[in-house]
């Protein structure tokens, strides 16, 4: 094995991808190296997260696209002709990737969620299929293997800073076709619910914008932030999108989830299978929630919620 190759144009997707880029360069003896955007006291940190070389791409001049790399870590790769190429699931790294796969003559995994090593020693990789029901193994034929891989699928390499690396300043690439001519910060919620510990997730269930607020004040009792499903985001917009969780919306992680009147479809469940607990309310006994959670409730959630906010509160006041 030539080496594993990281790109990342963020410091906390490096870190990620160095994890699982670690993980498979150990078990065949190989080298990690880690192309990464930032300045050099960054890259020693990815020395210490298991990059054994770092490039470092530098800050472009202003009105300079990423894409303008392209070319450069094309030609490094075709020097190095590493075995495997990994970068995150961004919208800029699947960009990048597309690219990047094109320069090469090679294949690209999309939206990778699982690596492993298959028999022969061929790179197994994992996606989801048929919007969550079911699990495609691809492998690939021509090389180098390239996949992204969604954020927070892999947690960040611990950091060990006896390690020790090369570190490389790669030169400014030529200025790329594409131009920044303005840019405008997207209306996000004030919440990131992919950080949150519990989750309170408002369903279809709900049946007016303003009962929203029993969500609300549920989650605030947990510390928790609120979410929801497509119908309440897309459909409804009674919240906005980066609160829907699902296949076309964020995966949680968090250590707790409370699906308030959600049935549970594929497309939702595929985005809380990394909660530690979940818990559902739901009317219909049959509803497949029930299926996915540790804790169900069937129950009206206008019974139900008012009820667990009771003892809540009464549990804080103790
Ligand atoms: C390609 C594709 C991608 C998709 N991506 C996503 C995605 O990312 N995220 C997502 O969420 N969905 C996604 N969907 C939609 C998904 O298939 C479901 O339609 C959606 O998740 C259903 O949302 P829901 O549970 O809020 O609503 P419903 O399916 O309508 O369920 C409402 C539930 O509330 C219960 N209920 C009703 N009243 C009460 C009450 N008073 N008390 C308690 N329970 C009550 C009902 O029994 C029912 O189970 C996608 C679909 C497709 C085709």
């Amino acid at each position: 094995m030539a080496g594993i190759l990281v790109i990342a144009e963020r410091k906390d997707l490096a870190w990620e991808l160095l994890n699982i880029g670690r993980q498979l360069a150990s078990q065949v003896a190989t080298t990690l190296t880690a192309a990464v955007t930032g300045q050099e006291d960054n890259a020693q940190n990815h020395i210490a997260r298991g990059a054994d070389e770092v490039l470092l791409m530098s800050t472009l001049p202003e009105g300079q696209a990423f894409d303008a790399w392209i070319p450069v870590i094309a030609a490094e790769a075709k020097k190095a002709d590493p075995d495997m190429i990994l970068l995150a699931a961004t919208a800029r790294g699947k960009d990048f990737a597309a690219r990047l796969a094109a320069h090469l003559g090679t294949g690209l995994c999309s939206n990778c969620i699982a690596l492993s090593r298959g028999e022969d020693g061929t790179v197994v990789m994992e996606r989801l299929a048929y919007g969550g029901a079911a699990v495609q193994q691809v492998s690939c034929v021509t090389r180098p293997v390239m996949a992204t891989i969604p954020t927070r699928t892999f947690a960040p390499a611990p950091a060990d800073h006896s390690r020790s690396g090369e570190i490389r300043k790669l030169s400014l690439p030529s200025p790329s076709p594409v131009r920044i001519v303005a840019r405008k910060v997207k209306e996000r919620s004030s919440q990131d619910i992919t950080e949150a510990k519990v989750v309170v997730c408002v369903g279809r269930g709900m049946e007016k914008e303003e009962d929203i607020h029993i969500a609300r004040q549920l989650a605030d009792l947990v510390r928790g932030e609120i979410g929801c499903t497509r119908p309440i985001s897309e459909e409804l917009h009674w919240l906005p999108d980066d609160l829907c969780i699902g296949l076309s919306g964020v995966q949680v992680k968090p250590d707790l989830y409370i699906g308030l009147g959600v049935s549970g479809q594929i497309q939702h469940v595929t985005g809380i299978r990394g909660a530690r607990v979940i818990c559902a309310v739901n009317k219909d006994e049959n509803a497949p929630i029930f299926q996915a959670a540790d804790l169900g409730i069937v129950g009206d959630l206008y019974d139900v919620t008012p009820k667990l906010i009771e003892e809540l509160q009464k549990a804080t006041r103790r």
